[in-house]
């Protein structure tokens, strides 16, 4: 196996979970990703599980979790313009995007959640797979949120970011953080035999790209941009205020702008 965004074959195995340790996790030696043995378990059955699953908020306004989301893009993107959303949901991020002047679109794999979209919020969404989505604009802020530990292919998923951006355009980005305290208690506990977790044999996981800022550098230097603020975050308030400054927390944000050419 090498790894997927370096190319690399120097990986160690770093952790496994599901039943009989069905899905595998290699840390490249490299670029620092954690790699999903893709030939041994695919992720893609739970992913569809998942997107059945979401409901819509009804009441946008009370929908924190998506207010958050754009008073913390709001402070390191320097520019105004137009923004779309991949993956945009029920629309949350763009309700509270709009608000702040943004000109907002959404890109949407779901026509549920497309037509609630532009019914509830008069927004216009796109229907479509954003690794094969011609688009016909260029943008000054592109997002991905809770979609690139899914893709096998991240350096594909930046690839089409880059190529949706303005030169000097900004992409906003969530994902796990595989260097947070929970994963590296989770890790610790799964090799003590008698704390392991009992897995179910239906378990299934959808995550097959992990990162770190470590990896997430390396991935942002390969296809063309620049970091310009990481942190980690929590739901929590107080958690919150922790992972900000000590950067440990299960959630990463990112800002990163593209390097003009
Ligand atoms: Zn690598």
């Amino acid at each position: 196996m090498k790894c997927r965004i370096c190319g690399n074959d120097q990986l160690n195995l770093f952790y496994v979970e599901g039943y009989n340790d069905k899905f595998k996790y290699y840390k490249c030696s490299q670029c620092r990703l954690v790699n999903l043995d893709l030939d041994y378990a695919s992720n893609l059955e739970n992913q569809k599980q998942f997107a059945d699953n979401f409901k819509p908020h009804r009441n946008h306004e009370n929908d924190r979790g998506s207010y958050n989301t754009v008073e913390f893009f709001s402070k390191y993107v320097p520019v105004s313009g137009n923004y779309m959303d991949i993956g945009c949901g029920d629309g949350g991020v763009l309700y509270f995007a709009r608000k702040k002047g943004w000109d907002v679109k959404g890109l949407e794999l779901s026509p549920v959640f497309a037509d609630f979209v532009k019914e509830a919020l008069n927004i216009d969404v796109d229907v479509a797979d954003f690794l094969t989505y011609n688009s016909q604009n260029t943008y000054n802020l592109v997002s991905l949120r809770h979609v690139l530990e899914h893709l096998p292919d991240s350096i594909l998923a930046l690839t089409k970011i880059s190529g949706m951006l303005k030169d000097g355009g900004y992409a906003y980005f969530e994902f796990p953080n595989i260097n947070s305290l929970t994963h590296w208690f989770h890790r610790i506990r799964n090799r003590i035999p008698p704390l392991k977790r009992k897995y179910d044999p239906s378990f299934a996981t959808s995550h097959c790209n992990m990162f770190s800022r470590k990896s997430f550098e390396y991935l942002l230097q390969k296809t063309g941009f620049r970091l310009v603020r990481w942190e980690t975050y929590s739901s929590k308030p107080v958690s919150n205020f922790i992972y900000n400054h000590l950067h440990i927390g299960t959630k990463a944000r990112a800002v990163v702008q593209k390097i003009a050419r």
